[in-house]
């Protein structure tokens, strides 16, 4: 090659590098989002989500089987799925969905979401969602061990480079604690029944409370406490990455209160009001924050099955999720589309902070296209 064209392909070279650079530095200023919030509500079924009270279970779970007199009929009773799932969930409704996000699985419009894992129970589900692997089955029981894989919250706090508070998942069940890591401590975790050691004497308060307030459960503390030393941690420690894990409606459901899952649902809704305004209100999160919400399993779908969930079980496969973000365009209701997989919400989440999960776990499912189209 004589001088001169070499000359010129150094200076084309030179050009095309600045250009590329350029595409680069303004797809990376396009994009919004700075922080995570993954929100899990264990096992609360679609069927309550965008129909709010179902009237066959009421009725099969009320002694007198008149569910009409009782409190929960008056307060979440509607004739339209619409007027009761408002009633349900009033901000999640009236605000998220319809100014600030979307959500996939109603099979009534032909949205599905559903679990890659076949097990149906919550350990495979919630680790399907943490890590994007469920076809290799090494996860079969609820036993609390840590995750045989790497899990999309260590990934984040690597490659984001941030301090292990910033990390950090907060629990009702214990079990959690380990689903989120498969090194102890690369995470920061409160979860169960687990002393939080914060400044404050209120918050301190609270989490002695835990431990005099029981739930039935052994294991799975009241949501109220999880949320409660969450937005204590969040306020103080200023996570870039957050789980927020709660689990009553599980629980209640197992124990057939369906009055208690319907209530469970109404504070879920009540939290994510508290949450968000605190969000809007604070300039690192305002605006820079998607939060992706969704659920480890589903459960039977009629009266006689509504509060079980295995393999056995259809419906237990089919879930939901929920994307506020301001960088996904998408407003309500997903209509019709391919099925979303459980297995792509890790990537998903890395794929929102320019991320790709491709790179620590290469079986995982892919980034879910949908929410990133203009
Ligand atoms: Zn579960």
């Amino acid at each position: 090659m004589s001088q001169k064209k070499s000359f010129r392909l150094a200076k084309y070279l030179a050009f095309l590098t600045a250009a590329l650079l350029l595409l680069n530095n303004s797809l990376a200023s396009e994009r919004k989002t700075e922080n995570l919030i993954l929100i899990t509500l264990d096992g609360l079924r679609h069927q309550e989500l965008f129909g709010g009270l179902d009237l066959d279970i009421l009725k099969a779970t009320t002694k007198d089987g008149k569910p009409e007199g009782t409190k929960t009929y008056k307060r979440f009773w509607d004739e339209t799925a619409i007027a009761r799932r408002e009633k349900l969930m009033p901000f999640f409704w009236g605000e998220w969905m319809r100014h600030h996000g979307s959500i996939a699985g109603n099979p009534q419009k032909r949205s599905s979401v559903r679990l890659a894992n076949r097990l149906l129970f919550s350990y495979p589900g919630y680790s399907e969602i943490l890590t994007g692997q469920a076809r290799d089955d090494l996860i079969t029981s609820n036993d609390k061990v840590l995750n045989p894989n790497l899990t999309v919250l260590e990934f984040l706090r690597r490659k984001m480079a941030l301090p292990q508070k910033q990390v950090a998942a907060f629990a009702s069940w214990d079990v959690i604690g380990v689903a989120v890591q498969n090194q102890a401590d690369t995470v920061f975790t409160n979860t169960g029944y687990e002393a939080y050691t914060h400044p404050d004497p209120v918050i301190q308060s609270i989490s002695r409370l835990q431990f005099e307030m029981l739930t039935p459960w052994d294991t799975v503390r009241h949501d109220e406490i999880t949320f409660r030393l969450a937005m204590a941690h969040l306020k103080t420690y200023r996570p870039r990455v957050l789980y927020l894990s709660l689990g009553e409606t599980d629980d209640w459901a197992h124990d057939k209160r369906y009055d208690r899952v319907l209530a469970a649902i109404a504070r879920f809704d009540a939290f994510f009001k508290e949450l968000w305004y605190w969000l809007q209100d604070e300039a690192q999160y305002r605006d820079k924050t998607t939060l992706m919400i969704t659920t480890d399993h589903g459960r039977g779908d009629i009266s006689l099955n509504w509060h079980s969930h295995n393999a056995k079980i259809k419906d237990a496969k089919n879930t939901w999720l929920a994307v506020i973000s301001p960088d996904s365009p998408l407003r309500g209701e997903w209509e019709g589309g391919k099925p979303v997989v459980m297995d792509q919400i890790a990537a998903t989440l890395c794929r929102f902070v320019g991320l790709d999960y491709s790179e620590q776990s290469p079986n995982a499912g892919k980034p879910i296209t949908r929410l990133f189209d203009k």
